[in-house]
């Protein structure tokens, strides 16, 4: 036997301790049938632990997949977005479709395209008109 007192060994169970007990009272529980609440706690302590970090890493990981940055295809003002979500450039005020590869211009179904390709006024007399030809442009393949 061992003379009781002895105390020349010591440990620091300072945060051994705590294990312990967690790990003991978690004994106890589960020995008088409250296993199932030493569960849903662990369960719960994990979730509220680890949800932010799924929601964060998740978050990042959809954003890297979802925000397309890309020049105005108009005026080529550095734009970011959304992918799939329609905007307006801040700088031309144009409606814009961010794709998957970047920004195209949004145009409404029907809308029919032009370019003006010749545009001439006939000066300052009384019947002024301004001639404008215009080409009509190909819609828009939607790559996507
Ligand atoms: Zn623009």
């Amino acid at each position: 036997m061992y003379p009781q007192g002895s105390n020349n060994i010591q440990f620091n169970v300072s945060g051994l301790g705590c294990w312990l007990f967690a790990i003991g009272a978690a004994w106890l529980l589960g020995a008088i049938g409250l296993g199932w609440l030493v569960k849903s706690i662990v369960v719960l302590l994990g979730l509220v632990l680890i949800a932010p970090v799924i929601a964060f890493v998740g978050f990042r990981w959809w954003l890297s997949r979802n925000l397309i940055e890309g020049p105005c295809p108009v005026c080529d003002t550095p734009l970011t977005g959304l992918k799939g979500a329609k905007t307006l450039c801040p700088n031309c005020q144009t409606p814009l479709q961010v794709q998957g590869y970047g920004f195209e211009r949004f145009t409404p179904e029907g809308t029919v395209e032009v370019s003006a390709v010749d545009v001439t006024s006939n000066g300052m007399s009384d019947d002024d008109t301004i001639d404008v030809r215009v080409e009509v442009l190909p819609p828009a393949q939607d790559k996507g």
